[in-house]
């Protein structure tokens, strides 16, 4: 049976992965390397950069095997289309306790986005016992948003808990996939499950009840993969159309409401059947540049993140950073360009424009090649122009910076320069950027442009999310009316020969 791949072609921010067992013992952080601690290596493939304080060949180990992992997902899941363009940046601590030091005792990796950083995945301790998987789980994460960018909190980890259990199995050249999480498994029977109506619902559990919450979400997908392939698919293709998971889900599993599905689940953990597929994959290749990190990029590497385990719901960190951040412009001013980012978009810049600009005065001396200078330029700037110039170099640094094209496509908003602000919303849509705010402006720059059907469609996804401007929202209709007269007025001027 392999009708679940049937995924495949379905249309197309921080989650952490609980510990199964949560550390004891004190958090520890080794001391930077100019203190004598471990060297720290930065390693980058086709889709990855490795950050480490490992040592050289587990480093390797760990971006081969995210390589071959990528492909062997890629390959079972979601074999007709391309993944994302990006190159995923990884933090791979070397212990888990080094990691607790960032987000506390009972988080063993997670991802997370804080724009305009790229999204990210930190773990810590991958050759101890079970990490491998939690790094499968953030990556499955990473894809699965990519494919589907508005999905219900079950779905997403009921997918990235599926997919922790895939091995590429190098000799065959083969993808493995859909063996059981048997922790996971194991945790749920003789346990009550997490009450179906809350996981429908899109309740968010509380972080006691993250790890049952997984494995109930994990023993769904499991369930709707191997039992319920085709209506699955068109659940993630009304996804896909920003129907609402409720809605969604009742018009697909009509059969399944919350006291059915708990009957159904309860059976399946006791009696399911299930297949375990083997997809021929060919082994990754290309080549895999090194190069030691400074002392300064460590600290930077560290500022980052205590910032993202904030996110991932570690206490307040912000003396931390900032120490970090000092020590790194200290040892190398005017600090790397990762330092210089997060004080300014999530430290001291935070709600003081002078050292905004500042801070980025200092970028463009220092690092007049990243494009993320120009995003601190174009956003300290006050003038139109000089933020239109500092985008302009942002563009053609990074063309495929979803980031960038969104402050274009709401600079030529902001002027009404309709026809220009759909292809950059257009482009930032087509690179996942789903934003309220970028489907505002490309709802707006459709409907000023007379592309009503397009602007429908993706009125419809501001339906589902809480839209910045309500105002759009609510006018939708009179939008639509405006946009379908200036459509006919368009053809009667422009008529198709
Ligand atoms: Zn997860």
């Amino acid at each position: 049976m392999r009708s679940w791949v049937g995924w495949r072609g379905a249309a197309a921010t921080a989650t952490t992965t609980t510990a199964l067992l949560a550390l004891s013992g004190c958090a520890h952080l080794p001391a930077c390397p100019a203190h004598g601690g471990p060297a720290w290596t930065e390693l980058t493939s086709e889709h990855f950069t490795v950050r480490t304080d490992l040592d050289d060949a587990a480093a390797f180990e760990v971006i081969w095997e995210l390589e071959e992992t990528r492909a062997a997902m890629l390959g079972a899941v979601w074999p007709d289309a391309p993944g994302p363009p990006d190159r995923v940046p990884v933090i791979a601590l070397a212990s888990s306790r080094e990691l607790s030091v960032f987000v506390g005792p009972r988080i063993a990796g997670f991802w997370a986005h804080l724009p305009p950083l790229p999204a990210s995945m930190v773990t810590g301790g991958y050759f101890e016992s079970d990490r491998r998987e939690v790094l499968h789980h953030e990556l499955a994460h990473h894809l699965s948003r990519w494919f589907l960018p508005q999905q219900p909190l079950w779905f997403s980890e009921g997918i990235a808990t599926f997919l922790e259990t895939i091995r590429y199995d190098r000799e065959r050249q083969q993808a493995v996939v859909g063996e059981p999480a048997v922790d996971r498994y194991r945790g749920l029977r003789g346990r009550r499950m997490y009450s179906a109506s809350r996981l429908l619902a899109e309740a968010h559990p509380d972080a006691e009840d993250m790890g049952l919450f997984e494995s109930t979400s994990w023993l769904l997908v499991h369930y709707l993969i191997n039992h319920r392939g085709p209506a699955f698919e068109s659940f993630q293709r009304r996804l896909g159309a920003f129907e609402k998971s409720p809605d969604a889900w009742s018009a697909t599993f009509g059969d399944l409401d919350a006291s059915a599905l708990t009957g159904t689940l309860d059976l399946y953990a006791a009696t399911g059947e299930y297949t375990v597929i083997r997809v021929p994959v060919p082994t990754p290749r290309g080549q895999v540049l090194k190069r030691p990190m400074s002392d300064a990029e460590v600290h930077a590497a560290r500022a980052y993140m205590y910032t993202l385990g904030k996110l991932a719901g570690a206490p307040d960190s912000g003396a931390q950073v900032a120490a970090e951040i000092d020590e790194a412009v200290s040892r190398h001013p005017p600090g790397p360009i990762e330092a210089l980012s997060v004080d300014y978009y999530f430290l001291r810049g935070h709600a003081k424009s002078a050292y905004r600009r500042e801070l980025a005065q200092r970028a463009s001396q220092a690092h007049p090649q990243s494009p993320l200078t120009w995003l601190m330029v174009a956003d300290a700037a006050e003038l139109a122009d000089v933020k239109q110039t500092a985008l302009a170099r942002a563009l053609a640094l990074a063309p495929n910076d979803a980031e960038v094209l969104t402050r274009m496509a709401v600079l030529r908003a902001s002027s009404e320069r309709w026809d220009e602000a759909v292809t950059f919303s257009r482009k930032a849509i087509r690179l996942r950027a789903i934003t309220p705010q970028v489907l505002t402006i490309h709802v707006l720059a459709l409907a000023h442009t007379g592309q009503c059907r397009e602007a429908s469609f993706y009125a419809a996804g501001l339906r589902t999310d809480a839209a910045p401007d309500r105002t759009v929202k609510a006018k939708w209709p009179q939008l639509r009316e405006q946009c379908e007269r200036m459509a006919t007025e368009r053809a009667k001027a422009h008529p198709e020969p």
